[in-house]
């Protein structure tokens, strides 16, 4: 890297070991006033190293320059739109990293006291209370660090119901758009799983659904708003079926944003839920960092939740370790506080009503997009979508551009792209969710582009199925560049 090319994307990036030099600080202090202690007089000795570690010694600025420069090669939700189906990624508010870092929240230990950490424990309980009050399910729990990790705790959750009443059942329904995470999570418990269709308008096919549960049924794993951006009408009547055969009803809640102080799972026949604080509630998400995906129960399934549970008893707030059928500890201490403390500043920051209206804005987003777009792609069910909206490439796969290219080519033009080929029954899909936090600005200019990739691969195919072009490489093997990275890179043609 030459210091003048910042926004060239084609030079070569050292890695920050090669830019070190022996000897090279970060920062110089003056000669302490205070006697020296060495640092093995203080640590025992088995905590020591023999030899330095290796790391690169870079003054400070080398070492600004040198991420901010790797970032920029980067999407990111700060630096572009970013409109996944699926996963909600919208905007996270600066205001949440304000509250998080302060020293209160930040400098607490997980073993500390609870007496000691009493303002950390109270933002847990009213943020279980806030859930639930979303909800309509009357028990949470905070711990469960993602929501495939709250699927696993719930059907864990659900495991020990069952065992503690002595029935045999070891089927979940799970319908064909559902997301992967689903089934994987059934199979770690040791629950069989049994696939239930969709009929054309997109929503679980009711006969389908009736020939398949039975007594050996635990629970259908639903998505609702389905993965096809659809309210599954018939989910109360699709509880009342399960009730009856004595099974459950679980509810993936990754698609909340759509429902938001406007429909409650708990009223809807829900038993046992999972929330992601990263995308509903505005947490970082991705990136390595950690999620936050907290369980919902109703009464019958609360004993089972895992220890420790957060108690308030006389404006004193406890955990309680001493429930004899809980399913134990799925995440060390209390789960992650940080999303916990930044979920409850987002949340905090609306009142219910503007709460309301960030599910509004997220559909009626999500509809101007289909209706933008309509023309140019196929949209494979009729009428308005919730917050988010399903295409298929199928005419452009005509030319031979499929899904693939066209996101390709949607970096070339600024934008990070849609998911796509999911959910797997729509073929060549592009499930595009704006999110409430984007404008219409935004939303038009994504639209722009997506109708001219629309018109170039009638025209230019080529130009599609070759993109990107403006990117700092092209298309990796993805897989191998997964198991043998090669992390200096150097462009070449
Ligand atoms: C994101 C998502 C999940 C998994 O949640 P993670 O927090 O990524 O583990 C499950 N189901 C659906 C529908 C999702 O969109």
């Amino acid at each position: 890297m030459s210091m003048g090319d910042l926004d060239d994307t084609s030079s070569e990036t050292p890695l920050i070991f090669e830019i070190g030099r022996p000897g090279r600080r970060g920062s110089t202090l003056p000669e302490p006033d205070v006697p020296e202690k060495r640092v093995d007089a203080m640590v025992p000795k088995r905590f020591l190293r023999e030899s330095p570690a290796d790391l690169p010694e870079v003054s400070e600025l080398q070492t600004a320059r040198h991420y901010v420069w790797l970032s920029r090669k980067n999407f990111s939700i700060d630096s572009h739109f970013y409109p996944l189906g699926s996963c909600t990624m919208k905007y996270n508010p600066k205001v949440n990293e304000a509250v998080a870092n302060l020293p209160g929240f930040r400098d607490t230990h997980p073993l500390q006291d609870p007496a000691q950490v009493q303002g950390v424990l109270q933002i847990f309980w009213e943020l279980e209370r806030i859930l639930s009050e979303i909800s309509g399910l009357p028990h949470i729990t905070l711990q469960p660090a993602a929501g495939a990790h709250g699927e696993l705790t719930s059907l864990m959750i659900l495991r020990a119901y069952y065992r503690d009443r002595g029935e045999k059942r070891d089927t979940v329904l799970i319908p064909d758009s559902a997301h992967g995470t689903n089934p994987a999570s059934c199979s770690i418990v040791g629950f069989r799983t049994l696939e239930v269709r969709s009929g054309k308008d997109g929503l679980v096919d009711l006969d389908d659904f009736r020939k398949k549960v039975d007594r050996r049924t635990v629970a259908l794993m639903i998505t609702n708003p389905n993965t096809l951006g659809l309210f599954e009408r018939n989910i109360e009547e699709i509880a009342k079926i399960l009730h009856g055969e004595g099974a459950m009803l679980y509810m993936d809640g990754a698609n909340l944003n759509a429902l938001l102080g406007i429909a409650r799972p708990g009223d809807f026949g829900v038993d046992v839920m999972h929330f992601n604080l990263h995308k509903t509630f505005s947490t970082p998400h991705g990136g390595g960092g950690p999620g936050c995906g907290p369980v919902g129960v109703i009464d019958a399934l609360a004993p089972f939740l895992p220890v420790p549970l957060i108690e308030k008893e006389d404006e004193e707030f406890r955990l309680n370790f001493d429930r004899p059928s809980t399913i134990g500890k799925v995440k060390s201490h209390y789960g992650h506080t940080g999303m916990v403390v930044r979920a409850y500043t987002y949340i905090r920051s609306h009142s219910p009503e503007t709460l309301r209206e960030i599910s509004r804005q997220a559909v009626l987003n999500a509809n101007y997009l289909l209706s933008l777009l309509r023309e140019s792609y196929d949209a494979p069910f009729e009428g308005p979508c919730m917050h988010e909206a399903v295409f298929s490439a199928s005419r452009q796969k005509e030319k031979g551009v499929r899904a693939l290219d066209i996101a390709k080519r949607l970096l070339d033009l600024g934008f990070h792209p849609p998911t796509i080929y999911f959910p797997l029954i729509v073929p060549e899909c592009l499930m595009i969710e704006p999110t409430e936090t984007e404008g219409k600005e935004t939303l038009d200019l994504f639209a722009k582009a997506m109708i001219q990739i629309a018109d170039e691969s009638q025209k230019r195919p080529e130009l599609v199925m070759g993109a990107p072009r403006r990117m700092p490489i092209s298309r990796p093997d993805e897989v191998a560049a997964a198991r043998n990275p090669r992390l200096r890179w150097r462009r070449s043609s």
